[in-house]
């Protein structure tokens, strides 16, 4: 049995999905944000927990798709370093798969350099009932037919 337990919130700093796991057993727990980088951690014998402030995240995807990196940026980058990162992307890496954001202080926003912007929990959530809502409807909306019981009598 796993004594892990994973589960996704919103991410405190930047509102997207991160990754929760919870280390029951020892009583430790540690928030992740792959999107602007943020990361929770609380132990046991250290009773205070960390937390670092996330300024943006790039995720390298090879152009054949085997293998990828993330790096969480614990430092704001230069306009030069986030341009030459940016570069680097376009020409060696996969530009769909990839991404590479920074955290904005200024707008307390993510800003999207490469990738698209990822769905909220929300949204998420909001689709997931869309899609019920849609096959719950196409359920109702086919009527029972007679046919659909021929043979119950004949056992
Ligand atoms: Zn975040």
């Amino acid at each position: 049995m796993s004594s892990v337990i994973t589960d996704y919130v919103d991410c405190p700093q930047c509102g997207y999905p991160a990754q929760k796991d919870e280390y029951y057993v020892v009583g430790e727990e540690k928030v992740v944000c792959n999107h602007c980088g943020y990361s929770h951690v609380k132990t046991n014998e250290d009773k205070s927990p960390h937390t670092y402030h996330g300024c943006g995240t790039i995720h390298y995807v090879s152009k054949d798709g085997k293998t990828d990196k993330l790096v969480r940026l614990r430092v704001p980058l230069s306009i030069v370093d986030r341009h030459k990162i940016y570069m680097d992307i376009q020409e060696n890496y996969d530009t769909e798969k990839s991404s590479f954001t920074v955290w904005d202080d200024t707008k307390k926003a993510l800003d999207f350099l490469v990738g698209r912007r990822p769905r909220t929990l929300e949204e998420q959530y909001a689709e997931q009932t869309a899609e019920a809502e849609y096959y719950r409807s196409l359920a109702f909306d086919t009527p029972l037919k007679d046919d659909d019981f021929i043979g119950f009598d004949e056992a």
